[in-house]
């Protein structure tokens, strides 16, 4: 498989009253064609800022892309006019969001809006842009789309908003999904409907998937691989198994041990932890490894010297000092728990 996006050591920064917020530091991972990855992390890790610079949505100035690249299909993002970007975004690149709402226009059917898109990056007709509007409803499982495509936003619950989103971001064929948040905003039940439509569609229509969340617990069904950010760094990246089953970053086992397990039985105890402690300062990021303030495990070696990644297999990196030949053996609490 090819690569449809290739992020190379990325740092970004805004520049702000109070100073540089150093919000992506060496930031490095790639996407092939048709693959689903998930990036994970608090508020504040800078997974959304990824994204962002990605599709060049970060107001420069303040924000400042320092160095790095970004390569999506061959093509070096830096040197695209915003013109350009205008047709990859909703054309090569679908977007959603955590509030379809902010993004859907109140005063517009929602078919006219997907019809919208489709006209100005598939240059198709009014009528087959109609025609091709039903049929995302459809697909994205919108029951009597025949009269739900008059309607507007507000006549939509929120479930079905984040399904019209999707619509209207499948709808121009992009080889890449780009979903920030896209279920935070619905209940449960809404929550796996709509990860359940996401994961259906992309074995349907080969289209690769970043799913952006806070949340460890959503990524398990729809992503291949997963990227674990913190304080605008990568801890951790694997194939999504081994994120669950065998991680070795103490960030992504604090994850993993704040998130309900939904394996145990009705009588088995299950203690949760939250990871205590607060993100770093991105004014002033730390010299080491940005978790060692909230590591249990921290050494000396964390606080001067920034971990690098440790290739654990093929696929499987970790930044942090642990896996150093000559760091203390620990036993890894979710291997141990299974
Ligand atoms: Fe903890 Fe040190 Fe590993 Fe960072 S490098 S996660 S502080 S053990
Ligand atoms: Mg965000």
């Amino acid at each position: 498989k090819d690569k449809i996006l290739d992020v190379k050591d990325l740092y970004v920064s805004f520049d702000t009253y109070a100073g540089e917020v150093q919000a992506i530091r060496g930031v490095s991972f790639d996407l092939k064609r048709g693959e689903s990855l998930a990036i994970v992390g608090e508020s504040g890790s800078g997974k959304s800022v990824t994204v962002q610079t990605i599709m060049k949505l970060i107001p420069m100035p303040p924000g400042r892309v320092k160095s790095g690249e970004i390569i999506f299909e061959g093509e070096d993002i830096a040197k695209k006019s915003e013109h350009d970007m205008q047709n990859i975004r909703g054309g090569k690149i679908g977007m959603i969001f955590q509030d379809p709402m902010s993004s859907l226009n109140p005063t517009m059917s929602v078919g006219a809006q997907i019809a919208e898109g489709i006209i100005k990056h598939q240059r198709l007709s009014k009528k087959e842009a109609k025609i091709k509007a039903l049929e995302m409803l459809k697909l994205v499982g919108i029951p009597n789309a025949e009269k739900r495509i008059k309607q507007y936003p507000h006549e939509f619950s929120g479930g079905m908003r984040q399904r019209v989103m999707i619509g209207i971001a499948l709808s121009c064929n992009p080889d890449l999904l780009i979903a920030d948040e896209p279920t935070t905003a619905l209940d449960v039940t809404i929550q796996a409907q709509i990860l359940d439509l996401m994961k259906d569609l992309k074995s349907k229509l080969g289209t690769a998937i970043i799913l952006i969340t806070h949340d460890l617990g959503v990524v398990a069904d729809i992503a291949e691989r997963v990227v674990v950010m913190y304080g605008g760094e990568i801890m951790e990246e694997a194939d999504v198994k081994t994120i669950f089953y065998a991680p070795k970053h103490p960030y992504t086992w604090g994850l993993l041990q704040s998130m309900p397990r939904l394996d145990l039985g009705k009588d088995e105890e299950e203690t949760l932890r939250s990871i205590e402690g607060t993100p770093p300062d991105l004014f002033n990021p730390p010299k080491g490894c940005p978790f060692a303030p909230r590591c249990e495990y921290a050494m000396k070696v964390c606080l001067e010297k920034k971990p690098h990644f440790f290739e654990i297999e093929e696929g499987h990196k970790a930044a942090c000092w642990l896996l150093h030949e000559d760091a203390p053996n620990i036993e890894s609490p979710i291997e141990s728990r299974r």
